[in-house]
């Protein structure tokens, strides 16, 4: 089927040509986000496939229903950047990859630990530089420290077992405790968690019941000094209170692989550009803070099986079945 793939770079094209090619699928790429804007490019397309950042909106969806389209194919696992409801009454059915490697975002949520903790970035620059001190590369064993997992499904739950791994004591919330990490961590409430973890991690989806999950009152809960890492959805955390939780020391480290107005800046070369977003580049001036522009699921692997997915979904959508589809519950 033609299918118009929005936001596209050549780490997509790779993948997905050679998938689309052996499921006999026509992809046109596009380099431009689904905007309002760019939506009418998929006219006469019966098929678009989209990312992360491209907001599928009332209004976009609208106009991917005039010029045709019936099928939205989202390379990615979150969907709160689709509004379901009018996909539904436009008739745009939605699939998703609900699993591509999970392992990928767990590992880089462990290694964002240790870069933070052991502050590989800061020793990297300085033995470059010819400077062999280790002052102020102080870090901490991670065993026997008390790690907080917030969302225990497929990449909460990978990360909590390389924890485990470490020695780490887990506390664990979710909505929906799994039996499998009852095994290596306790379920607590989310205000004992805050309370109690030297390094808290978020792994449930954006959600209105997770918008701004830590904000001021979560991080004044929380232990002086914890490590606070997201590498879930920007909109879990209100920046403005973590940059606040910084400036106090309450928060003693941040790592972030994603942001809340991350659609317009990350995954572009910018370095030639002045960044007009002031909150953002008010993190970047703290030396306890590690920024990764949402690559966190950025393995082979995952690539990989993102093209795969995503080319068997639109056959089935071809075929008038269905697999991962996503609806408004
Ligand atoms: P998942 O659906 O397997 O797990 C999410 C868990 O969160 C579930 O167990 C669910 O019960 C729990 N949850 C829901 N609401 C909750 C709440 N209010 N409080 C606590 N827990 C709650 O999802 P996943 O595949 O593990 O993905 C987790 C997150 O990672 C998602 O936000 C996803 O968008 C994000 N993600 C990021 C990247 C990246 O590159 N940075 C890649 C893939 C996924």
């Amino acid at each position: 089927m033609k299918t118009a793939v929005f936001s596209t770079k050549a780490y997509d094209r790779q993948f997905l040509q050679p998938a689309a090619a052996a499921a006999g699928h026509e992809l046109t790429f596009i380099e431009s986000r689904l905007t309002p804007a760019t939506a009418v490019l998929a006219r006469g397309y019966p098929a678009i496939c989209s990312f992360v950042n491209d907001a599928l909106s009332a209004e976009v969806a609208s106009q991917l229903a005039e010029g045709g389209t019936r099928f939205a194919l989202l390379r990615c696992a979150g969907f709160n950047q689709v509004d379901l409801e009018a996909c539904g009454k436009l008739g745009i059915r939605v699939a998703r990859v609900p699993a591509y490697s999970p392992y990928a975002v767990a590992e880089h949520t462990v290694g964002m630990m240790l870069a933070l903790n052991r502050k590989y970035h800061k020793a990297y620059n300085r033995v470059r530089e010819g400077n062999f001190a280790i002052d102020s590369l102080l870090g901490f064993d991670m065993h026997g420290k008390t790690v907080g997992v917030i969302g225990t499904g497929k990449i909460g739950a990978i990360a909590a077992g390389i924890l485990h791994g470490f020695g780490c004591n887990l506390l664990l919330a979710d909505v929906v405790p799994s039996d499998e990490c009852k095994r290596i961590g306790r379920y607590v409430s989310l205000d004992e968690l805050y309370r109690q973890s030297d390094i808290i991690t978020l792994h449930c989806p954006l959600t209105p019941q997770t918008s701004h999950l830590i904000n001021r009152q979560a991080i004044e809960q929380m232990k002086p000094g914890v490590m606070l890492i997201n590498t879930s959805r920007g909109g879990l955390v209100d920046t403005e209170a973590v940059i606040a939780g910084l400036k106090s020391g309450r928060l003693g480290y941040l790592g972030l692989d994603v942001y809340e107005e991350e659609a317009e800046l990350f995954f572009e070369d910018l370095s030639n550009r002045v960044i007009q977003d002031d909150v953002f580049m008010r993190l970047l001036t703290f030396p306890n803070v590690l920024i990764t522009s949402h690559q966190a699921f950025f393995t082979d692997t995952a690539l990989a099986q993102i093209a795969k997915v995503t080319m068997e979904n639109l056959t089935a959508f071809e075929r008038g079945a269905a697999t991962n589809e996503v609806r408004r519950s």
